[in-house]
């Protein structure tokens, strides 16, 4: 429960760390109660007329999964969703925000190498698992996120780093990187908004 407006929230993911309260945008971390402390705030989600909400539902290789939590950074040619999906904590997918459409993606453990990390437009990328290249498209900085509901990190996505889309054509790669070791990196295919079996949508009323 959300100790300052009351909200109540049971985790669903295992893999989440923090809970942003969508009412309050408090940060309540798993396993910490705050008895004496007013907890910090996430910065509040810009309204950019997604038509998801936490609680809505993909229904994705026959399986369903509820969105349970988004990033929305704040990149240099604006703001952009990674959504959390969760069925049960072996089954979780993001859904992304691309201009055109979404990508389903896994988040991929591997990493780029380290040489890798000079990134000029139009070069080629080979990532693990994947076996066609794919070509940087766009790079833009994060400037700040954005978070609501279930996140798995708080202090890495809420840093500045940079964003990298790479893309060939049937896949789609979006890169975060945090620094010259670390970095996150989601793969996934595109999907037309009408290719995606959706329930439980926001309505135009919000
Ligand atoms: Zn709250």
């Amino acid at each position: 429960m959300c100790k300052v407006c009351n909200l109540t929230h049971q985790f669903k993911s295992n893999l989440a760390a923090a809970y942003v309260c969508p009412a309050c945008q408090s940060i309540l971390y798993k396993g910490v109660s705050y008895t004496q402390n007013k907890p910090e705030e996430a910065f509040r989600i810009f309204e950019d007329l997604t038509p998801f909400k936490l609680g809505s539902q993909l229904n994705f290789e026959e399986i369903n999964y509820t969105f349970i939590g988004r990033y929305q950074f704040v990149l240099t040619n604006g703001n952009r969703n990674l959504w959390f999906l969760h069925a049960n904590d072996e089954k979780v997918l993001y859904l992304l925000d691309q201009p055109g459409g979404y990508v389903i993606c896994k988040k991929n453990p591997h990493t780029l190498k380290k040489s890798d990390y000079d990134f000029t437009l139009g070069r080629a990328f080979e990532f693990p698992e994947t076996n066609k290249l794919f070509y940087l498209s766009s790079k833009q900085r994060n400037t700040m996120t954005r978070m609501e509901g279930e996140v798995f990190d708080i202090q890495s996505y809420n840093m500045s780093f940079d964003a990298c889309d790479f893309a060939n054509d049937k896949q789609f790669v979006f890169g975060l990187f945090f620094g010259r070791m670390n970095n996150d990196i989601y793969v996934g295919q595109r999907y037309h908004y009408s290719e995606l079996k959706l329930l439980n949508m926001r309505k135009a009323d919000g």
